[in-house]
């Protein structure tokens, strides 16, 4: 354990390589149409079935000549499109006009653009020298056949599908979607819609967290708020262990909370209760709640978040995020920090490390970043006007204006 943590508190980086080291993620694989495979998991190493481009082809609009050639006029003898390749070959003083795409004629060894050409009936003169081999795309350029395209464990981008359709797949086996069951506890929470009630709150959580799993690979079920009763959590627990691969709740993990959901939770399953040195979000759960239960063949884990909004959030992102994305079969990636200076001052308290949220920008080649306003672990309005992370080492304390900080740009994930 770092030292400079207090006592207790278990670092970030430890929570997460336990939480890693507990998962074990699906090994379930279906293939999907190319169309339906954006945020899926690749199950399979993609291998180039064919080269990329397929063969020599034009770059530009123009004409196709041996380079030897270029000081002569030469004779057009014929055309080579894109799609519509020619079909003989260029001899000695021949050019072929040519598109960009169209495959260069066999004896073709350079592409002259058009601009640097004089064009009479059917014999052209070169204005400006090219140098040999211009403005050909050579075959397997873009992707060479039998190289590896992309690797089992990829998150499939938008990017990837082009890539994949260029090669002619249509089809990819990529991992089933995970199951996630999400609840709320507390009793103070109405539903969005209800007429407000005094001493009551709007459940906040559940939506933010419905609206950020659709950004991962998992299937929801919604269980809506259940009230602090052990009957009711534990009904509610029962029926998600049926259902997931893991529950996330929100709500009843506070150190010295006198409410029902650890004690339901350490009746049912194998729970840890951590305290985290993090800021926001020191309360969190995890473990597992149903290992094969009935109804299943795999595990059901269990992540327990603090109750406030923000700490909602950014224990979700730093934990839960690399949970889910480990278990729906990804590989996990270290986050990409950058430096920037801190133009005010940063208040912190030596002891957990602090995921400050903040507003980062990088104007005349200077990487710079402010607080994003109210840091308190309820005010979720700060948190939407944040870009960023400003991530601070648990051992360290205040910021001075003009120190340089590690920053975590929001990704995907989280906003
Ligand atoms: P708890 O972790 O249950 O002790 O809750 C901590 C704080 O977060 C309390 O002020 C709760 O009212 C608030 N809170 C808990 N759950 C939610 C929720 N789903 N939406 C908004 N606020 C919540
Ligand atoms: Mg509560």
């Amino acid at each position: 354990m770092d030292a400079c943590v207090q006592p207790g508190l278990l670092p970030v980086n430890e929570a997460i390589a336990r939480i890693l080291a507990a998962l074990k993620p699906i090994t379930a694989t279906e293939n999907v149409s190319l169309m339906d495979c954006l945020d899926r998991v690749l199950a399979e190493n993609v291998i180039a079935p064919i080269n990329v481009p397929g063969g020599d082809n034009s770059a530009m609009d123009g004409y196709a000549l041996r380079h030897s050639d270029v000081h002569e006029e030469l004779i057009v003898i014929g055309e080579a499109f894109a799609g519509h390749p020619f079909s003989g070959a260029i001899a000695a003083g021949q050019a072929v006009r040519i598109m960009t795409g169209g495959l260069v004629p066999a004896g073709a060894d350079t592409v002259v653009m058009q601009e640097n050409v004089t064009r009479h009936e059917n014999k052209i003169l070169i204005n400006t020298r090219p140098d040999s081999g211009e403005n050909i795309r050579r075959a397997g350029e873009d992707i060479a056949q039998e190289s590896l395209v992309l690797s089992k464990g990829h998150l499939l981008t938008a990017l990837d599908i082009g890539l994949l359709a260029s090669l002619g797949i249509h089809q990819v086996n990529v991992f089933q979607r995970i199951k996630i069951a999400l609840l709320t506890t507390g009793d103070e929470l109405l539903m969005p819609g209800a007429p407000h009630q005094t001493g009551k709150i709007y459940d906040s959580n559940r939506p933010l967290l419905y609206a950020l799993l659709k950004r991962l690979p998992v299937d929801v079920l919604d269980l809506g708020v259940v009230p602090d009763n052990p009957d009711s959590l534990r009904a509610a627990f029962l029926a998600a262990q049926q259902f997931a691969d893991m529950v996330i709740s929100t709500g009843g993990v506070s150190v010295g909370d006198a409410d029902y959901t650890k004690d339901i939770l350490a009746e049912l399953g194998e729970i840890n209760f951590w305290k985290i040195a993090m800021k926001p979000g020191k309360p969190f759960a995890f473990g597992l709640l149903g290992k094969n239960a009935q109804a299943r063949a795999t595990d059901c884990w269990f992540c327990g978040l603090p109750g406030n909004p923000v700490s909602t959030a950014v224990t979700y992102h730093q934990l839960v995020v690399p949970a889910l994305r480990y278990l729906a079969g990804e590989i996990p990636a270290e986050p990409l920090v950058i430096k920037a200076v801190a133009i005010k001052t940063l208040k912190k308290q030596p002891g957990r490390m602090d995921f400050q949220r903040g507003i980062f920008s990088a104007s005349n080649g200077v990487n710079s970043v402010s607080s994003a306003g109210l840091q308190s672990s309820g005010v979720l309005s700060g948190m939407g006007k944040a870009n960023c992370y400003i991530r601070l080492a648990a051992e360290r304390g205040t910021v001075t204006e003009g120190e340089i900080v590690d920053v975590v740009l929001f990704d995907r994930f989280i906003r």
